[in-house]
């Protein structure tokens, strides 16, 4: 008697509760500051340029090979660069987001994003390119914290609108 009563409570208890469950992909659920999606490669908004370098350390200490890039020869003048970032490509699919290839990097170029949203039925769309990779790390900086990753726009991103 005693077990049914308890279990009659509970389920009263569970009844008067709210839903602690999110409608995803509708309802987002809130990043925490330092969370690791995928990696990304750093504009410098103060030169208007990519931070990049292509000294290759990053693809070099991938544990998973998962990058390659090429550089060319830096024509500029905004910065002392001696070569800058041609092709720079992520295959997200093999990336384990270890963080490795920010650690390395000597330049502070890449960072890992809050982007996490990669669901696909075709692999080849998670071999990001470089424009991809600098899109999701818009408005990251290097050390994760700042501003709120929320803030930060996600690419490919649902658009609710459209399943309804
Ligand atoms: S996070 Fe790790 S696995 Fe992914 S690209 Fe960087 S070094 Fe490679
Ligand atoms: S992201 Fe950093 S380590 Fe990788 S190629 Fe560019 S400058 Fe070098």
């Amino acid at each position: 008697m005693k077990g049914i009563l308890g279990g009659f409570v509970q389920t009263i208890k569970s009844f008067l509760t709210p839903p602690i469950t999110r409608l995803y992909p509708y309802e987002r659920p809130p990043l925490e500051p330092r969370y690791f999606g995928a990696p990304s490669l750093l504009w410098d908004d103060k030169v208007d340029e990519i931070v990049c370098v292509a000294c290759n350390i990053c693809a070099r200490s991938c544990p998973d090979d998962c990058i390659h890039l090429t550089g060319e020869k830096y024509e500029g003048g905004k910065t002392t660069k001696k070569n800058i970032v041609k092709d720079y490509f992520i295959d997200l699919g093999r990336c384990s987001y270890c963080g490795i290839c920010v650690e390395v990097c000597p330049f502070d170029a890449n960072e890992m994003s809050p982007h996490f949203e990669l669901s696909t039925y075709d692999r080849q769309q998670l071999v990001y390119d470089k424009d991809q990779l600098v899109k999701i790390a818009r408005g990251v900086q290097r050390r994760m914290g700042k501003p709120d990753p929320q803030d930060v726009p996600v690419m490919g991103t649902i658009d609710p609108s459209q399943w309804r």
